[in-house]
């Protein structure tokens, strides 16, 4: 597939979290934190599965006490993907998550800033081969440099970030990632344009404390999407106050959407609606989305309320669904295979997914119906006919403005 985004990708030395490659010519991955206490194992556990299972190839798990780092010993060797260990204030922390085999640490420079105490970290990830995140937060910004920068500008972020690579770089360490995060979308934008600018290390993106759902996700959306399609960012983070899964999920669909990897999982489409449906859309659409979804196919699959324009607008998908006359057709690649009953119409797509899936394109269009062309086309007809070509009156509505318009005109003269 190839990427949406018009700009090449800058280039970035590479690093690796565990098994996952990141930066150089790896595909983009997917990041998310855990919200359980990670000294409880099994739940933390669950949600790392959880997590993998909604696409994030990378884990991180806070560890802010003793505890913590003893329950991270029990969890990265069943963790189905990298952990990567939070530390914030404790430096203590981080020498105790790497004994623990942790595969990343993240280090926040705003509050872990004692010389001394970085060079030990940075040297102990070299003997172990573990790389370190530099996570700067616009939020939580050195307050020398808040003071010499006149606040949390994109360059105090990114000189943050700098002084602590200085740092590692003393005690000849290199395998390092940055982020340069705020809450605000632009401040972010600029501070990772600046940061693409002076390093060349791989940069991990993300909009910090973006707030719930929708809000947050949006707000991810704009500032993470932004830099990658000016091929800025290796990995990806959508900070939301929500279930982590929909981080997970988020930033997995993101990249899906943008072609920077391959789809995993189902892609459902729908028409918005309008006059002409003759279902319920919305409703049909959350259906059929929460019975596909768990059964992981790879596949795009269209909801459209209407045969009139349907079939013909969603000719791209894989697969879907389009509602007449209470009935619905079912078109793969925008040929009809089949006409069903309005009320099977979710059970009919949720069988031809796996059908189709299982058996490939040529296959289940071989095993079309007969006669599902010419009935799905009596059923059009007789809908154009009935409701004619502008079902939603627009001409009709067009011409009531045009003359208030001209009332109003001539009430004015
Ligand atoms: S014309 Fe049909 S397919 Fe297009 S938005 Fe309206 S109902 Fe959906």
């Amino acid at each position: 597939m190839a990427p949406a985004t018009t700009t090449e990708r800058r280039t970035t030395r590479q690093i690796h979290v565990g098994k996952v490659a990141v930066g150089g010519d790896a595909p983009i991955s997917v990041q998310s934190m855990t919200t359980t206490k990670t000294a409880d194992v099994e739940g933390t556990l669950s949600q790392i599965y959880a997590l993998a299972a909604a696409g994030a190839d990378i884990v991180r798990c806070t560890c802010n006490e003793q505890e913590a780092a003893e329950g991270l010993a029990h969890i990265v060797p069943r963790s189905p993907v990298p952990i990567i260990a939070d530390i914030h204030f404790h430096h203590e922390m981080a020498l105790g998550a790497l004994a623990a085999g942790v595969q990343g640490l993240r280090l926040n420079p705003g509050n872990l800033r004692k010389e001394a105490e970085i060079k030990q970290v940075a040297a102990e990830a070299k003997d172990r081969g573990v790389p370190i995140r530099i996570g700067v937060n616009a939020g939580s910004l050195h307050p020398d440099l808040y003071k010499r920068y006149g606040g949390a500008t994109a360059e105090a972020l990114v000189e943050s970030a700098r002084m602590e690579l200085a740092f590692f770089e003393e005690v000849g360490f290199n395998d390092v990632k940055i982020s340069v995060k705020a809450s605000s979308v632009k401040l972010m934008i600029e501070a990772y344009r600046l940061a693409s600018e002076t390093f060349d290390h791989p940069l991990h993106l993300g909009v910090t404390e973006a707030g719930p759902p929708p809000a947050g996700l949006i707000k991810g959306t704009a500032g993470i999407a932004t830099l990658l399609s000016e091929g800025i960012g290796d990995t990806i983070r959508y900070s939301l106050t929500a279930d982590p899964v929909e981080e997970a999920r988020a930033g997995r669909q993101l990249l899906e959407a943008l072609g920077l990897r391959e789809r995993k999982g189902l892609d459902l489409i729908a028409c918005p609606s309008c006059g002409r449906a003759e279902i319920d859309v919305i409703g049909v659409a959350r259906a059929a989305q929460e019975a596909l979804e768990s059964l992981s196919l790879p596949i795009q699959v269209a909801v459209m309320g209407c045969v009139v324009n349907g079939p013909g607008e969603a000719r791209e998908a894989d697969l879907g669904i389009a509602a007449g006359r209470k009935r619905g057709h079912l078109f793969i690649k925008g040929k009809i295979i089949r006409v069903v009953p309005e009320d099977e119409m979710v059970a009919a797509l949720v069988e031809e997914a796996q059908k189709l899936v299982a058996e490939g394109v040529d296959a289940r269009l071989a095993a079309a119906d007969a006669g599902a062309e010419a009935e799905a086309e009596a059923d059009r007809l007789a809908l154009l006919e009935n409701r004619g070509a502008d079902a939603n009156h627009s001409a009709a509505k067009v011409e009531i403005i045009r003359k208030k318009i001209h009332e109003e005109d001539g009430d004015a003269r």
